[in-house]
């Protein structure tokens, strides 16, 4: 199957990329530079462009910024899997920085696979648990958070601070998704006419944490950003602080597991189309996170913060619940543990340095 994957130096991109090719797929990636391009393709050298191939899309929010990446390659595309989004904090404007390139990435990608690409019957987009969160009910314990929950920030709130724009963004992106291919399925029952409808697939993941590929990181200071709080501990920056830091989320997943049910909603098309999948494999806190790395990497345990600080804990109120059933059923595999996600990052991390 020939499948375009859209932002491929991306952190889970690059495992997304790395099973596609394992599983026999023809990838087509979009990456914003060459220098980019050229990194991916020295990391597979023995895979040939009709395998593995590049489009240039500098700038997702651009108008029409996928129409050639979508027309430039034969055979055509079956398939497309959207992870390309700003997920970083590094923002002046939230609308320009955050919003568009998220909300107008993906409308601009279904618009230009309408108008281009025909041949296209499924679209999986890489979603958050940003936008079934509600951060407005704080560690809320008596809820259970299911596909069924959508987070209810305005756009107003958008703008109020940096974290509610990027849970805005991804919120926003996913429901324009929806509300883009609902209209074309109804059509489809209708007219039972096949012509430019596609199925969609959404994954909303946590924290995401696991190793890095090297080859799409040109330093630790670029490091994605749900892996930085890792980062942040073995390189000693909170080993003089008094506290442990405070989560901003409780649950995570497994990178390799992520990218793995991106593939197999391309495997098993008819448990994944038209559906959303809230995608976590537990509950984690910064103190668990801070006593793994003590355990597994004694070499590391004078860069963490002391055995008896304090903080990092889960709320004294309690936590919100999270059902992962519905994934865990549909494509059926069972999640990494932490403490082994934990402990693959910071080798990855560290073989990275070194490298460096
Ligand atoms: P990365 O920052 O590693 O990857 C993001 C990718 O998107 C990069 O390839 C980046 O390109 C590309 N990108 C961002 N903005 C633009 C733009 N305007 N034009 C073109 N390309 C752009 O993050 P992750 O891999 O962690 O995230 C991938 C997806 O997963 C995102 O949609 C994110 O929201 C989602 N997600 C991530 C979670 C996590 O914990 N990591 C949790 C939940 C969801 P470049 O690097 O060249 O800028």
């Amino acid at each position: 199957m020939r499948v375009l994957l859209t932002g491929g130096s991306g952190f889970i991109a690059a495992h997304v990329l790395d099973y596609l090719i394992q599983r026999g797929f023809s990838v087509v990636t979009t990456v914003r530079s060459s220098a980019k391009a050229d990194k991916i393709r020295a990391a597979y050298p023995t895979v040939g462009t009709d395998r593995l191939d590049f489009a240039i899309v500098e700038d997702i929010a651009r108008e029409d910024a996928f129409d050639d990446a979508l027309t430039s390659f034969t055979p055509p595309f079956e398939a497309v899997i959207h992870t390309a989004s700003p997920f970083h904090f590094n923002v002046t404007d939230v609308q320009r920085d955050l919003l568009d390139p998220a909300i107008k990435g993906t409308t601009g990608l279904f618009r230009s696979i309408i108008k281009n690409a025909p041949t296209v019957k499924h679209v999986v987009i890489t979603s958050s648990f940003a936008s079934i969160v509600n951060p407005f009910k704080g560690s809320w314990p008596e809820h259970t958070y299911t596909e069924e929950d959508w987070n209810p920030v305005t756009l107003q709130q958008a703008s109020e601070s940096i974290p509610n724009g990027y849970r805005a963004s991804k919120t926003f992106a996913e429901r324009a998704a929806w509300e883009f291919v609902q209209p074309q399925q109804q059509q489809k029952k209708v007219s039972s006419s096949p012509a430019s409808s596609f199925s969609l697939t959404t994954f909303c993941p946590p924290m995401v944490f696991g190793p890095v590929m090297s080859h799409n990181l040109s330093s630790l200071d670029n490091l994605n950003t749900s892996n930085q709080i890792i980062r942040d501990l073995i390189q000693g920056k909170y080993k003089d602080d008094k506290m442990i830091p405070e989560n901003a989320t409780f649950t995570w997943v497994d990178v390799r597991d992520l990218a793995l049910c991106h593939v197999l909603a391309l495997e098993k098309p008819d448990e994944a189309a038209n559906q959303r999948f809230l995608v976590a494999a537990g509950y984690f806190c910064n103190r668990e996170l801070v006593e793994i790395i003590r355990k597994e990497h004694n070499g590391l345990r004078d860069q963490l913060p002391a055995e008896s600080s304090p903080g990092g804990g889960y709320p004294e109120a309690g936590l919100y619940k999270i059902d992962n059933s519905k994934v865990t059923k549909m494509l059926g595999f069972s999640w990494r543990k932490f403490v082994d996600t934990v402990t693959d990052t910071v080798d990855s991390l560290q073989k990275v340095s070194n490298i460096m």
